[in-house]
């Protein structure tokens, strides 16, 4: 586990006198972006062409509840982008490393910010604004763009709201404390309606999302006296549906209701015997430690990797690791 200390307050100085100095940007976020990766990347996006700069912004797929955001369709693909000019600086958000993100190398002396929340982020920036305290990368960005006295629109309060909401789990996950809520009253009093929000992010789910998420629910399993709850989505069922990896986004939250378990483990088999697994925790098991086994990483109580074997297998992998932990 990386934690190199970084100071947050002397980042922020340094990354607002950057921005402030140069003209171009591209911003970039995850793979399989998720509401944070979203919300945080539009609302820095609007932010820089506020203060009359050239940004642009890079994304792979995003989940359906994401596409409605403010300003979603300024994102373009990895293979769509040519930028006319060359950006001064890539600003990366809510991701651990550079290779999460979608662009494999940057041309040289391009200057790399680095913004995010995750406990594992291997500062890979000249400028580092990593704070795991940070409930949301979104929390992050709201406080650059109060410094950078940037005036917040409805668009800006949207898409953060989006971003904190979601990596929160609507306010239940463990890292929802007190500052979430003066944000969240700050981007309510700047446009977001809650109301509004809630039914944009979540009561808005074509009918086929919900045949992939009963699927899904099927497999339903549970193991060591319901301590471990699994379900998965083999690789015939993504053939037979053509299922995409955004598609699945927010399913394991389902396991995370059940009350017997302390951790929850979705499955999904996209490519034959390569598992992507969503990795969740009540509080206890520690499961970045298990995604950091399998080359992937994230939070105590949120995680993701992939596992080059069979179905089966990984399953039983998890639950031991899981075993392990509870002895
Ligand atoms: P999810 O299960 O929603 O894909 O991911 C849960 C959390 O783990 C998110 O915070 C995500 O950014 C992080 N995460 C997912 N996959 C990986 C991975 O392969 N590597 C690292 N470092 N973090 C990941
Ligand atoms: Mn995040």
């Amino acid at each position: 586990m990386t934690l190199k200390k970084t100071d947050p307050e002397k980042a922020i100085v340094e990354i607002c006198s950057c921005i402030k100095r140069n003209n171009t940007f591209l911003v970039l976020t995850h793979e399989k972006p998720d509401g944070d990766a979203i919300g945080s990347q539009l609302a820095m996006l609007i932010a820089l062409r506020k203060m009359g700069k050239t940004a642009e912004g890079i994304t792979e797929v995003a989940p359906e509840q994401y596409q409605g955001l403010p300003q979603f369709a300024i994102l373009t693909s990895a293979e769509e982008y040519k930028m006319s000019v060359r950006p001064d600086v890539c600003i990366v958000l809510d991701s651990s490393n550079f290779a999460r993100t979608p662009v494999d190398v940057l041309p040289e002396g391009i200057c790399v910010i680095n913004i995010d929340h995750h406990g594992d982020n291997a500062l890979f920036g000249e400028l580092n604004y990593v704070d795991q305290n940070a409930a949301a990368t979104g929390i992050l960005i709201y406080k650059l763009l109060s410094r950078l006295g940037v005036e917040f629109d409805e668009e800006i309060a949207e898409n953060l709201f989006a971003a904190i909401i979601t990596d929160t789990g609507r306010f239940g996950f463990t890292n929802t404390n007190a500052e979430v809520f003066d944000v969240m009253a700050g981007l309510v009093r700047h446009g977001a309606s809650p109301v509004e929000m809630t039914n944009k992010l979540y009561k808005n789910y074509s009918y086929r999302r919900a045949v992939v998420f009963s699927k899904v629910l099927n497999s339903l399993e549970s193991h060591i006296n319901g301590k471990v709850v699994t379900m998965e989505l083999p690789f015939a069922v993504v053939r037979e549906m053509g299922i995409e990896q955004h598609e699945t986004d927010g399913l394991v939250e389902y396991l995370q209701g059940i009350k017997e378990q302390e951790a929850a483990f979705l499955l999904k088999e996209f490519l034959p015997g390569k598992i992507r697994v969503s990795l969740r925790s009540r509080g206890k098991i520690n499961v970045m430690m298990i995604a950091e086994k399998h080359d992937g990483g994230g939070h105590f109580a949120a995680s993701g990797c992939t596992m080059k074997m069979p179905l089966e297998e990984a399953k039983k992998v998890l639950v031991e690791e899981c075993r392990l932990q509870m002895d």
